[in-house]
Order: C-alpha cells, then sequence, then structure tokens
C-alpha cells in the first residue's frame, strides 16, 4: 500500500500507556509503570517509527506531535528528544514583528534568569542540540527574519509531575504545548477522581510552566461528577480562568461498567451520577462562562482563545490522516483505518514481526463519509456544503435525507453561509443527533 500513502506532512500520535496510579474513572488501556517496562516499550516505539519511515520510503514529516497516555510526562527529556528525532519538524516561516518582540522579550528574561530553553535556542543552535534532525529545512535563515516553524508537539502532563526539576528538563525539549490533566480545584472531587495532586497547589505548578515560556496551555476540566452544584462548577471555572489559559478542554465524567467507579456505582458504593438535565445545564454554564471570557467554543468538549485551537485534534476532527504510534493507538491512512494491539507483548511482537497496522480494515466511501460527518459536525464550524460534495459527488446526508430534514427542521442542525452544523441546543445531545445521520 506504499503508493497509497499520504505525502504531505501528517499529525503523529504516540502513546504512553503507563501511569502511576490507575484512576477509577478510567477505562483507558494503561499499565502500572515502572522504569523497565517503559525502557522495553520505548524500544518498540522506536522500532515502529523506524518500520514507517521505511513504509513510507522517506522521513516522515510532522505538522503535529501529540504525546499522549497514560502519563506521557513520566517520559524523561531524552527519552522524547529521541522520540521527536523520529520525525521531519523541520521549516522556516516569517516571523511578524510584533511576534519577534515577544521572543526577543521572553528571549532576554530567560538569560538573565540562566534558563535559556529549546525554543530560544533558536536556528543556528538547534543544529548543534540536535544531531537528532529536529531540524531546520534547507535554506537562508536569518535570525530576525525567520523561525523555525514550530509544529504543535502536545504532552499531557500530570500536575503532580510538575515541579521546578521537571520543567527545567521539559525545556530541554522541543515540546511548546501542554495539555495539563487539572480536573478540578475542589479536592473533594479531586479525591473522588483519584487524583493525587491538591487544588491549591495547582496555581503554583502552572506559574512554574509559565515562568519557564510556556505560553500554550490547555487544561482539563470534569464535569458531571457525583454531588456537584452549579456553584461548584463555578468555583472550578474561576479558578481556571485565574490561570489564563489559551485552551481548556471539558469533559462530561461518564463511567464505564468495567471501570472501578462504575462497578462500586453499580453496588451502590459510590454515590449515582447527576441526571442528564443536571448535567446540561453544566454544559451551558460551562459554555456561558467560557465564551464571555473571551474563548472561543470550537469543538463539542474544547475552547480556545483565538489561535489556539489544538491542531493536532483538528486533524482529527477534519478527517485529515494521521499517524498514531504504540500499544491501542488508533491511525486514519485513508482509506486505512487501524488501531494497534491493546496488550504490551503482542504490540511489541508486532513491531519485532516488522508489522504495521495489523489487522487494519480498509474503509468503504460510506463508512469513510459517516466517520467524516460523526467527527466534522463535532466542530462548531461544522462541514462545509460543497466542498463535502466534491469529495463524495453527492449532497450531505444522502440516504438520509428524510432524519437530515427533520432535525434541520426541529432546530438541531442548521445551514449558514455553505456550512451545516449542529445547533447549540443540539449540542449537548451531538451523539444522538450524529447517530440519525450515520
Ligand atoms: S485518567 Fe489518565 S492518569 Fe488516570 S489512569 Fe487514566 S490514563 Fe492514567
Amino acid at each position: 500500500m506504499g503508493q497509497d500513502l499520504p505525502a504531505g506532512p501528517l499529525a503523529v500520535y504516540i502513546h504512553h500507556p503507563f501511569c502511576l496510579q490507575p484512576c477509577p474513572y478510567c477505562s483507558f488501556f494503561k499499565r502500572p509503570w515502572s522504569l523497565s517496562a517503559q525502557e522495553n516499550y520505548l524500544l518498540s516505539l522506536h522500532k515502529e517509527a523506524e518500520l514507517w519511515e521505511q513504509r513510507f520510503g522517506r522521513r516522515i514529516q510532522a505538522s503535529s506531535l501529540y504525546f499522549g497516555g497514560g502519563t506521557p510526562s513520566l517520559l524523561k527529556a531524552e527519552d522524547i528528544l529521541r522520540l521527536c528525532a523520529c520525525f521531519d519538524l523541520g521549516g522556516t516561516e516569517g516571523v511578524s514583528q510584533q511576534e519577534e518582540k515577544r521572543e526577543e522579550r521572553v528571549s532576554l528574561k530567560q538569560r538573565d534568569r540562566g534558563t535559556e530553553d529549546f525554543s530560544t535556542m533558536r536556528h543556528e543552535k538547534m543544529r548543534e542540540f540536535c544531531s537528532c534532525r529536529v531540524g531546520l529545512s534547507a535554506g537562508r535563515v536569518t535570525r530576525n527574519a525567520y523561525r523555525v516553524t514550530s509544529p504543535e508537539i502536545t504532552l499531557e502532563v500530570n500536575p503532580i509531575q510538575i515541579t521546578e526539576e521537571f520543567v527545567r528538563e521539559l525545556k530541554r525539549t522541543p515540546v511548546n504545548r501542554l495539555s495539563v490533566g487539572v480536573q478540578s480545584v475542589r479536592d473533594a472531587a479531586l479525591r473522588y477522581l483519584g487524583r493525587r495532586h491538591k487544588g491549591e497547589s495547582i496555581a503554583g505548578r502552572i506559574r512554574l510552566l509559565r515562568d519557564a515560556g510556556y505560553d500554550n496551555i490547555s487544561l482539563d476540566l470534569m464535569y458531571g461528577l457525583p454531588g456537584m452544584g452549579l456553584d461548584d462548577l463555578k468555583r472550578d471555572l474561576e479558578a481556571f480562568l485565574a490561570l489564563k489559559p489559551e485552551h481548556i478542554s471539558c469533559y462530561l465524567l461518564s463511567l464505564e461498567e468495567d471501570s472501578p467507579l462504575g462497578i462500586m456505582t453499580a453496588e451502590g458504593k459510590s454515590p449515582e451520577l447527576p441526571d442528564d438535565e443536571s448535567c446540561a445545564q453544566q454544559y451551558a454554564l460551562i459554555r456561558r462562562v467560557l465564551r464571555e471570557a473571551g474563548f472561543q467554543h470550537y469543538e463539542i468538549s474544547n475552547f480556545a482563545r483565538p489561535g489556539f485551537e489544538g491542531r493536532h485534534n483538528l486533524a482529527y476532527w477534519r478527517s485529515q490522516p494521521y499517524l498514531a504510534l504504540g500499544a491501542s493507538a488508533a491511525g486514519w491512512l485513508p482509506p486505512w483505518r487501524y488501531t494497534n494491539p491493546c496488550d504490551l507483548e503482542e504490540y511489541s511482537q508486532m513491531v519485532a514481526a516488522g508489522e504495521l497496522m495489523k489487522g487494519a480494515e480498509e474503509l468503504s466511501e460510506v463508512q469513510a463519509e459517516s466517520d467524516e460527518i460523526m467527527m466534522g459536525l463535532r466542530l462548531l464550524e461544522g462541514i462545509e456544503l460543497t466542498a463535502f460534495e466534491e469529495r463524495h459527488l453527492h449532497e450531505f446526508g444522502r440516504g438520509k435525507e428524510r432524519e437530515r430534514d427533520k432535525l434541520l427542521k426541529m432546530g438541531m442542525l442548521e445551514i449558514e453561509a455553505g456550512r451545516i452544523r449542529l445547533s447549540s441546543q443540539a449540542l449537548f445531545v451531538s451523539n444522538a443527533v450524529i447517530g440519525e445521520l450515520i
């Protein structure tokens, strides 16, 4: 399938499946962390990256890199650097005078503090720093006119790990976006979720990141917790806003039946989750507060300050191809959708045997179209109808005309400026609405 591989830069996801301690609500694939298990796993990850490079017949250019988990912040700086080095992250672009001045300010501040970091080690210094192929493309690179085009490189971070030492190490890597699993600043909520950090420590931890120059921070917030009232949620939202994040992801707690909290709730040993009506009110509050604070609600669960939308995840929602490495990681190289084995042993055997995309499914036109609708309608911008028709050679909703027209009439879907999208009232019940169309 070599000739079918996408030619341009790709969004790349790297999965780290280890956690220090499992959270009782979590049903993701993860394993207890140990250094030796992580090191063995890294060998397999590198092997998989090498196999992909052979399959593509060239170095893979990454438009974004996303380290997700699990708890990828358990990786050492060297591990992150070596993984980044597997991909071509190069390129140059013009820098506006405004950006140039901002970068100079950060650079001077850091020089004074003696904490010069990766982002200020631009251009020529980067070459020495990374024989690791985090590279510059050929061409003229003048300090004042160009900068390294930074692909977005995100690391999911467990707040408990944010210490001065952690941040100092992290600054040696090209990670430029942090997604911090804060969830709440209320200790009762954090205890229920089995998170080890304390609400009062969050501001100090985020300050460490800011002082180190991180200017693209996303915070996770969880709502729909048992006993959570609108006042509790307001407290979380106010505390989050005080941290001035660039991005906030809001997740409704849902418990899989086989998760520890799911089992305890079913046995009556843990309080019930709030009903749908309360959760809908909480979602409405989140939307109102964050939009009033200047955030753009750009995806069902995601809010960003203008220009800080998650570029990596946008590739998913726009059904662009993406590569995924690691156990349980799922990728999309049209028309192939694949999920690596959800088992460390099986995963390492797969790559040791030189295999990739074991059990990949070749999606039919109809399946690919359904996925595109399912993902595209998650974005508040919706789907551009003309482009959709050009791609699929038929109108949006073919075979589901009755459902589409009913949803439009009910005001759950709306068409504006050539785009079809969910209406505000449909956002909280998006799964049901989208389910009607696919
Ligand atoms: S929620 Fe995150 S940190 Fe907690 S167990 Fe799941 S993957 Fe690990």
